[in-house]
């Protein structure tokens, strides 16, 4: 009943070239049916990535946008600009927004309002730290995280969401957290969603990211409340990332 949703992150990594070779093998890839792929490239190849993949099941990604319409905001992008460009989803909240460029709560929010202004879907990132697992304050501050958008969100913005669990110690770490260890993070935001509204909870997307890899989607996308996967490293070689796609 869920779509399931994977979305490679480029991050501020890739080339022209890479684009264009992306482009080329998922024209002739033999994608599952039934799954969403997306592909979140950096602002300057936009454009040439909704060219290359045009006619191919990926969809274009950005990687963050301005929480304002326009104006004198040196080099940021608005939610509109990025709309121009057929991109359909942007990451808000990723922790290496959070943490390297100061983006707290209020931040996020503004940018998954901008996102859904311009009809694009917000992919909202939250996660704990080492430190805050190891305190046992991963619901605390996962479902924070998640509260302090989802309740200043309207029902039909909320229903616009897709939401992605990133433990901040498994990014880039090649630490992954086990199945169990993610399921029961996923369960635990699905039971915070409900408390919104029962069927919002049903059809809401969450993707695992952290580490996710061609040897290890499987057995994380087989979890019940896992629908797909913010893939970061992986997702800058086409035959990982499409191994991952595979195993949805
Ligand atoms: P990773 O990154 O797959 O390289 O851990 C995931 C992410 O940051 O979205």
């Amino acid at each position: 009943m869920r779509t399931p949703l994977i979305a490679g992150n480029w991050k501020m990594n890739g080339s022209m070239a890479l684009v264009e070779s992306f482009g080329e093998s998922f024209a002739r890839a033999p994608l599952p049916a039934g799954i969403d792929v997306a592909l979140m490239v950096p602002f300057p190849y936009l454009g040439d990535a909704a060219r290359a993949f045009d006619g191919t099941p990926v969809a274009i990604g950005a990687q963050t946008l301005s929480d304002q319409p326009s104006g004198a905001f040196t080099g940021e992008v608005s939610a509109a600009m990025l709309a121009d460009f057929a991109v359909r989803y942007v990451l808000v909240g990723h922790s290496e927004r959070r943490t390297l460029f100061g983006e707290d709560d209020a931040a996020v929010l503004a940018r998954v309002e901008a996102a859904l202004a311009a009809d694009l879907v917000p992919v909202l990132c939250v996660g704990e730290t080492l430190e805050e697992r190891e305190a046992e304050r991963t619901e605390v501050v996962v479902l924070g995280q998640l509260e302090a958008v989802f309740d200043a969100l309207s029902a039909q913005q909320r229903a616009r969401v897709v939401v992605a669990y990133e433990p901040v110690w498994a990014i880039g770490t090649g630490r992954t957290a086990s199945p169990a260890q993610a399921q029961a993070v996923h369960a635990a935001i699905r039971a915070c969603l409900a408390r919104y509204d029962q069927t919002l909870a049903e059809g809401m997307r969450l993707l695992y990211g952290g580490s996710m890899k061609a040897d290890n989607a499987a057995e994380l996308l087989a979890q019940p409340d896992i629908d797909g996967g913010l893939v970061g490293g992986a997702s800058l070689k086409v035959d990982d990332f499409l191994a991952i796609c595979q195993s949805a």
